[in-house]
């Protein structure tokens, strides 16, 4: 039996509860279509609008809640929502499954380079006056974002390890789906042999690579809002792709196919997997999620 990390883009959550709750529903389809075709799945997802939202009602309070505790919510709120909605797509099908989140702590090197320069902007928009009296007054880094306003800017190191893989693999060996790395996970390090908290954001896509490493998934498969990966994104000259060597992969990435922030990280994190020994990994469309293992759409890495 083959097991697969499923990791689910903004796309598949919605921006408020109303269309999360609506949206993970597609979600589950999709999940509980791998589980009857007899495979072990984990689900990973991002959390990029929700954690932003949590952070802005946490502070509307008296205290500063830390970016790490948000993750930490962030992962109980959307995996009640993921789970509840496979569990109910499961029961209409009559499959019977154990279903859970765990909320997990993704482990960073707290001398990543990553923390030198925040590169990740999340929470909500500030002019630039109230950004610069903020950073002034707190020390956090503030960023333009993509003409959209000020937003506070946060580090985006590499996952190294994950501190529940175990619990994962026993939850897949004993059958039940498994949500987990939700947000990339809660970022955590080693201080002199005790985890302890980080305020960062580690990317999705990085962090659903990595458990599929450490559980030993034979496959990667990442659900965003696009078919294909593509060359010349929307220009004249779109072309997408249905495979892709590890090779061509690097060859295109270095001539700049692919935008930083959105579908490079998916590509590095497909390439990492097969470099570190995974089977396959396939970045496609969430509704086309059962062709892509198929074979049939989204684009392969082998
Ligand atoms: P997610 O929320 O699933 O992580 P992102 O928005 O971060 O989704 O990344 C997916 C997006 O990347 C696509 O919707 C597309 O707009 C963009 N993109 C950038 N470059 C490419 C490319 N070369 N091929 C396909 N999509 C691309
Ligand atoms: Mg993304």
């Amino acid at each position: 039996m083959s097991t697969v990390v499923v990791a689910l883009g903004g796309n598949a959550l919605g921006n408020n509860v109303k269309e999360q709750l609506e949206m993970v529903k597609q979600a589950a389809k999709s999940i509980v279509d791998f589980v009857a075709s007899g495979h072990k799945v984990v689900v990973a997802h991002g959390n990029g609008p929700q954690v932003g939202m949590i952070k802005l009602l946490m502070d509307a309070g008296k205290d500063d809640m830390p970016l790490v505790e948000c993750i930490a919510m962030s992962q109980g709120y959307i995996g009640y929502h993921i789970q509840q909605a496979i569990r109910n797509e499961l029961a209409a099908r009559g499959i019977n499954k154990e279903v859970a989140t765990i909320p997990s702590q993704t482990v960073v090197d707290k001398n990543d380079p990553a923390f030198l320069k925040p590169t990740k902007p999340i929470g909500a928009y500030s002019t630039e006056e109230e950004a610069k009296q903020i950073m002034a007054e707190t020390g956090k880094h503030y960023m333009e974002d993509a003409g959209r306003g000020w937003r506070w800017a946060v580090a985006s190191p590499k996952p190294i390890d994950i501190v529940e893989k175990h619990v994962v693999k026993k939850l897949l060996d004993d059958d039940a789906i498994v949500i987990a790395c939700g947000g990339g996970g809660t970022p955590v390090y080693d201080d002199s042999g005790a985890w302890k908290g980080i305020d960062a954001v580690v990317d999705k896509d990085f962090a659903s690579a990595k458990m599929a490493e450490l559980i030993g998934a034979d496959t990667l498969i990442i659900l965003t809002a696009v078919e294909h990966v593509a060359l010349n994104y929307t220009k004249p000259d779109h072309k997408d792709l249905g495979s892709l060597t590890v090779a061509d992969a690097k060859k295109y990435e270095a001539e700049g196919h692919f935008a930083p922030g959105s579908m490079l990280p998916k590509v590095q994190a497909c390439v990492g997997f097969i470099e570190n020994g995974g089977k396959k990994a396939i970045i496609a469309a969430l509704e086309k999620a059962q062709d892509a293992i198929a074979g049939k759409s989204g684009t392969t890495f082998q």
